[in-house]
């Protein structure tokens, strides 16, 4: 933490907000550090709001290997907010103390038709737009592995395992262990569509490709985590574990198993 000390804040202005980002912005600058308006010059940056808006920073900030990336609540803790809005002298404690430690998070690399690329740290979802079914040949490898036909499928990181995947039945996943997870949206299985209908965990030196079958219901939404890419059409999507990784900080007490039992079995 000692030398980062220009920090940019993600956050959507309400009038809720204003006065605690006013608090926070006073500690920030007792211990030293600088808020800084071009996210450009940042190499701390923190966002206000739940998962969704750590998601966001993430996006709109390009994913960066060279920062710090910090999620602060202001409701309940998430998985990727450590701190909480309203316990700053947590959020004191933490900067000036051997508290925080940093976790290295992995993401996805998505490349649709060969030549556009993002990045997620969640998931990658690709449904269909309309009521009708869609059709995806999956390939691992480059080995035809399964055509699938139903709402669509869901690629998850370990970090995302939590999120959409979970209610899909796929499995929780250790962030520990870098890989992917490949879940389906409704399948039909009959005796013309096959799929394995089982959460399919890959290793980080596979490669998913998800061809689009064209046969007319080719349009499907292709999601970055929580927001859509603007691609009408495409045929075909491929997807890795990337070299890339998300830096950010936790207190030392509170690690995914404690997350993880937090939200779901208390
Ligand atoms: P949202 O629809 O407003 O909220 C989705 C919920 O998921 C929120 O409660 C959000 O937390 C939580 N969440 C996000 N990432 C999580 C994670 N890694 N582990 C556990 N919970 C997580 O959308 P959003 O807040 O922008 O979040 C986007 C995410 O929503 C997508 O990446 C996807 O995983 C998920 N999603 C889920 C479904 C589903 O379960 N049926 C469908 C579409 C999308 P906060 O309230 O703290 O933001
Ligand atoms: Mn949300």
């Amino acid at each position: 933490m000692s030398e980062r000390k220009n920090v940019f804040l993600y956050y959507i202005p309400s009038d809720e907000l204003e006065p605690k980002i006013q608090q926070l912005k006073t500690v920030g600058k007792k211990q030293g550090f600088k808020l800084v308006d071009n996210m450009e010059d940042a190499n701390i940056i923190a966002s206000i709001g739940g998962d969704g808006a750590f998601l966001q920073a993430l996006r709109k900030t390009g994913f960066r290997e060279d920062c710090l990336y910090v999620g602060i609540n202001n409701k309940r803790l998430g998985f990727y907010t450590d701190f909480d809005l309203d316990k700053l002298e947590r959020i004191e404690e933490g900067l000036q103390s051997d508290m925080v430690e940093v976790l290295r998070y992995p993401t996805l690399e998505v490349t649709v038709d060969g030549i556009q690329t993002f990045h997620c740290l969640n998931e990658c979802s690709i449904r269909s737009n309309i009521i009708k079914t869609f059709a995806i040949d999956v390939y691992i490898d480059d080995i035809h592995f399964e055509t699938f036909r139903g709402d669509g499928m869901v690629v998850s990181t370990p970090t995302g395992s939590t999120a959409y995947n979970k209610s899909l039945r796929g499995a929780i996943v250790d962030p520990r262990l870098r890989s992917m997870q490949l879940n389906e949206i409704a399948s039909i299985n009959n005796n013309e569509y096959r799929t394995l209908g089982s959460p399919l965990l890959l290793s980080s030196s596979r490669e998913l490709v998800l061809k689009i079958v064209q046969d007319g219901n080719d349009h499907p939404i292709i999601a970055v985590d929580n927001e859509a890419l603007g691609i009408r059409h495409s045929h075909e999507v491929s997807i890795k574990v990337s070299e890339k990784v998300i830096k950010t900080i936790k207190l030392k007490d509170n690690s995914f198993i404690h997350k993880v039992k937090r939200s779901f079995l208390q």
